[in-house]
């Protein structure tokens, strides 16, 4: 039991250390700055930040949430996205076994964060960053006994949303994804396979018009909705729970028959 916890801790201390260079890649991405070589500086007064003003989560417990230089408030976005990728981290490695699939998965739901905090801001999804799922997923292939489940996701999802995307067009005239909802899907589906692909994909959409329209009515946002972080919360929810779901679901038909 306590070597139990130990590993947890090493696993989340594992997660904020992720969950910082998250920070950096999204900051950096959208402004196309260097994410490797250049070191990181205070946002307000430029100062060159130390290797412990760095240390994720402590650094800014530490500091009380201030720049040790010019005691300007740092975002409360650093510690969080440091603490949610770790506490994610856990409860991956909680549901599934100790496996190379599960570490893939941590990564994976880790990209997934950077891109739901970019396209909530940017409206944009960084081609780089779907690049790095396709590789994790494509890695994933070797640890499936599946592929031909895989595959059907990638071809299912990206040929579906293709698809909704030409007759929004010659319909409505509108844009209902932007091509990178569609790269990150396709990058999703090769990653779960065909059935929990179609499965994220109608959590994404209902959650993403459920909190748009309550966004809309309370918070007075306009109607162009970043889609990205909803379909990335379909993702995830359904990488983790998906299988359970279906079975469940297909639980409740046999029963009704
Ligand atoms: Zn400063």
């Amino acid at each position: 039991m306590q070597q139990e916890i130990y590993v947890y801790l090493i696993i989340f201390i594992y997660g904020i250390i992720i969950g910082s260079f998250l920070n950096v890649l999204i900051y950096r991405l959208p402004k196309k700055e260097d994410i490797v070589i250049k070191s990181s500086s205070c946002t307000k007064c430029g100062h060159k930040l130390q290797w412990y003003d760095l240390v994720p989560l402590f650094s800014y417990i530490c500091l009380r949430g201030r720049c040790r230089y010019c005691n300007e408030k740092i975002s409360a976005q650093y510690p969080i996205i440091e603490g949610l990728n770790g506490i994610i981290y856990i409860i991956i490695f909680l549901k599934f076994d100790f496996s190379v699939t599960t570490s893939l998965m941590c990564f994976f739901s880790s990209i997934l964060i950077a891109i739901s905090v970019i396209d909530y801001r940017t409206f944009e999804i960084p081609d780089i960053l779907n690049i790095v799922l396709v590789v994790i997923a494509i890695i994933s292939l070797f640890f499936t006994q599946d592929i031909l489940e895989r595959i059907l996701g990638f071809v299912l999802v990206s040929g579906f949303m293709y698809l909704l995307l030409i007759l929004f067009r010659a319909l409505r005239n509108i844009d209902c994804f932007g091509g990178g909802d569609i790269k990150l899907m396709a990058a999703a589906g090769l990653f779960l396979g065909g059935r929990r692909i179609v499965l994220a994909f109608f959590i994404g959409c209902i959650l993403g018009s459920v909190i748009h329209l309550m966004r809309m009515r309370f918070k007075h946002v306009g109607n162009v909705l970043a889609f990205g972080p909803y379909l990335c919360a379909g993702i995830f929810i359904s990488m983790l729970f998906g299988w359970d779901m279906l079975n469940f679901y297909m639980g409740l038909l046999n029963f009704s028959l």
